[in-house]
């Protein structure tokens, strides 16, 4: 039962790849004049790519950490304690520790500084893909579950959660989300940002873990979980009524994360175009350049830590979904 379960969440990776394409597409609606052509222009690149960085997770060695901060694993408040700045936390703790704890916010922060960069060269490829890239790293760190060394309930007794607040929930119930978050704004310190994010997050924790518990009380066994055809495969799933149950619980969090997301992404990413000196974007959209299929090169899944739970055959068959998947889409002129 539980390998069915902890299958759908492979297929859904974090933030479920409906989420992530969600609020990657809808950040570039919040864009200012001066980037909103070319990122429309880009939106399916935009939308297909934000799951880019989860299927490289098993394939490229360092990846895996970049999604995640155990801040909890620190100690008590250390989600307030912790060095803002990469190169501050390295003077307080080795970099593998660093690394095996996750270093969501410190990656966010260093993938900005790289679109920066790609802006400042006007590197239409390095550009579009560290786009997709941050708003995939963004997204993460505002998911509460992303914050914490019970990543997947699994010192709660209550293993799946993951997959079920940021998967099966925007899935099932995001619908009727309103994801308007006005328009892009400079920031003049995103590194903090990026850890406000993460307290957000974070302080979102307690409910999610608590209130999946009292809904549980109110669910047996076979009310909780039901079966969904997926991929032909029948699949255990968290029910659609034990699902409405506890969003209405949560009252909008799940919403107001993404949301929360939606509107850091597009300040991010004006901000890196901002600090790069403003480059005419609308000029690169005169040459479209052709971007080819990403290609990751391994002979074994790497293994790293997982974040939902996979075994190892769920990890093949989702590796080999993502080379299936993977496709970076050539331009037509
Ligand atoms: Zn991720």
């Amino acid at each position: 039962m539980i390998a069915l379960l902890i299958f759908l969440s492979a297929e859904l990776g974090a933030w479920g790849f409906f989420a992530h394409r969600k609020i990657n597409r809808q950040a570039v609606f919040s864009l200012p004049p001066e980037m909103i052509g070319f990122y429309k222009f880009h939106i399916e690149y935009i939308t297909e790519n934000a799951v880019n960085p989860d299927r490289r997770r098993y394939a490229v060695i360092g990846e895996a950490e970049k999604h995640f901060i155990d801040a909890d694993a620190y100690g008590d408040s250390a989600v307030y304690k912790l060095p803002r700045y990469w190169n501050q936390a390295l003077e307080l703790y080795s970099e593998v520790e660093l690394r095996s704890k996750g270093i969501g916010p410190w990656n966010v922060y260093h993938t900005k500084v790289q679109l920066t960069e790609a802006f400042k060269r006007k590197d239409v490829k390095a550009i579009l893909r560290l786009s997709a890239d941050l708003g995939h790293y963004i997204g993460d760190i505002h998911v509460p579950l992303h914050t914490t060394k019970n990543y997947n309930g699994q010192l709660t007794d209550q293993y799946g959660i993951h997959g079920f607040w940021e998967s099966r929930i925007p899935e099932l119930l995001s619908d009727n989300y309103d994801f308007f978050v006005g328009k892009a704004e400079y920031l003049e310190r995103p590194q903090l940002n990026a850890w406000e994010a993460v307290i957000g997050a974070h302080l979102a924790l307690d409910s999610v873990l608590y209130f999946e518990k009292i809904i549980s009380h109110k669910f047996p066994e076979d009310k909780k979980y039901s079966f969904e055809e997926r991929n032909g495969i029948n699949t255990k799933v968290y029910s659609r009524e034990f699902s409405i149950a506890y969003h209405d619980m949560l009252d909008g969090q799940v919403e107001r994360q993404m949301k929360r997301a939606i509107k850091m992404i597009a300040d991010f990413w004006y901000t890196a175009w901002v600090d790069a000196g403003q480059p005419d974007l609308n000029s690169l959209l005169k040459n479209p350049v052709e971007i080819h299929e990403e290609k990751f090169q391994f002979s074994k899944p790497l293994d790293v830590r997982e974040h939902e739970g996979l075994t190892t055959i769920d990890k093949e068959s989702y590796l080999r979904k993502s080379f299936y998947f993977a496709i970076w889409r050539p331009f037509k002129d």
